[in-house]
């Protein structure tokens, strides 16, 4: 028993000292007026993944209760035994012509959508080649895995190809996987060179938990919008879908495969029908015209907080002690990562902001490269240009910039 204090407590020391100690907020949303309410204190909220503000839209809140009346809050059981709702059912046959596969399977989250694929799929003498930036998820199921891990550099095709030409031993398969974009970047993956690369070598899979809902024709997402497909498709429900939940989707063959073998899948109890009948709603309004609107609404407000912060940033001063590390990563999507540089100086610049009722994260190594400590800012179609006013006026102060 010693042997596990000792572990435990030296882990949470180390947490300590290394200044990286995690922590669960709770927090109140109130997302139409993209506000969050922490220990009574409310703040202009900028870092929310619910990019199309779906999360409490009356349309959704709507089938949510209708769905309830008739259906209850729980599942009952795995959909293996009496937890395949019809509406789960119907779910799936949606998601499934929608984004152009036989079959899509429903698991409860992302995470273990990432686990289930690679778990089922990866055996003994099987390659995984996977972004290095990949999402903890991936990276956690793949070096648990009996296969061989290789990380290729990030979003080089080059790379790729090079682990993809290395000997393989016979009947063994190579799994590439990659995601559609990066969720502290917020770059987009080039996939078409990637799926070409990987053709007839491997299998390939995207993770587009960032990109579906906000970018291709309908919100379909990163590989719609590089006309790509590839073999499996993982779409997670927590962000721009504005609930929680995700799905893969793939061929009846492979489906067939995951019905008889995937574990999760069997021995984990399926999302409620109010759930199933929520995400439906969900991707229905996605894939409408209100969702175009949404669409167009989120990237003026990209557009507008780059133009804004540009200005902002080329208004800094030679001396200023962060002109050489402040930067704008170039980024198309909601994910606007400003590069602060030390740890401690973007926990300070994160802490200020609050103190003006922004709130945003500080994402430091080792989540991100050394020296790359940064403000992770997401943008969402619940935003005004007032409250980008807001944020920007908040940082020009906070970086001490405004009467110079
Ligand atoms: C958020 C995320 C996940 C996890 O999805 P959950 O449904 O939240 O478990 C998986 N992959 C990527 C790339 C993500 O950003």
């Amino acid at each position: 028993m010693n042997g596990w204090k000792t572990r435990i407590e030296g882990a949470l020391q180390q947490a300590i000292e290394c200044n990286q100690k995690r922590r669960r907020i709770a927090c109140e949303i109130v997302q139409q007026k993209s506000e969050i309410i922490v220990a009574g204190r409310s703040y202009l909220n900028f870092s929310s993944n619910d990019y199309l503000g779906l999360s409490q839209h009356p349309e959704l809140l709507q089938a949510a209760m209708v769905a309830v009346k008739t259906e209850g809050v729980g599942s009952g059981g795995s959909g293996h035994v009496t937890g395949y709702s019809e509406s789960l059912a119907s779910l799936e046959h949606y998601l499934a012509s929608w984004l152009g596969y036989d079959s899509a399977i429903v698991y409860p989250s992302g995470f273990t959508a990432n686990q289930a694929i690679i778990k089922l799929l990866i055996e003994k003498g099987d390659r995984i080649i996977a972004d290095r930036l990949s999402h903890a998820s991936i990276m956690e199921a793949a070096i648990l895995s009996p296969g061989e891990l290789r990380r290729f550099k990030h979003n080089d095709p080059q790379s790729l190809q090079q682990y993809l030409s290395l000997p393989l031993s016979d009947n063994a398969g190579q799994l590439v996987i990659t995601e559609g974009v990066f969720s502290m970047d917020g770059d987009i993956a080039p996939l078409d060179q990637l799926a070409k690369i990987t053709a007839d070598r491997g299998l390939f899979v995207v993770d587009d938990a960032h990109g579906i809902g906000v970018l291709g024709a309908e919100g379909r997402g990163t590989c719609h919008h590089f006309k790509i497909q590839p073999d499996i498709l993982v779409v997670t429900f927590g962000k721009a879908v504005g609930c929680s939940g995700a799905a893969i989707l793939l061929s009846k063959t492979l489906a067939e495969y995951f019905v008889q073998y995937s574990r999760p899948l069997i021995y984990s109890t399926a999302i409620p029908p109010m759930q199933a009948a929520t995400l439906f709603a969900s991707l229905q309004l996605i894939s409408s015209h209100t969702g175009d609107l949404l669409r167009q609404r989120l990237a003026q407000n990209i557009a507008y907080f780059r133009e804004k912060m540009k200005i902002l940033l080329s208004a800094i001063p030679a001396d200023h002690p962060l002109q050489s590390s402040l930067q704008l990563l170039p980024s198309a999507t909601p994910i606007q990562p400003l590069i602060i540089g030390e740890s401690n100086d973007a926990l300070k610049v994160a802490d200020s902001l609050k103190q003006k009722g922004i709130w945003l994260s500080a994402i430091r190594p080792p989540t991100v490269p050394p020296k790359s400590a940064r403000l992770r800012i997401t943008l969402t179609a619940s935003h005004t240009p007032e409250m980008i006013d807001r944020l920007i006026k908040a940082f020009s102060q906070v970086l001490n910039l405004q009467n110079r």
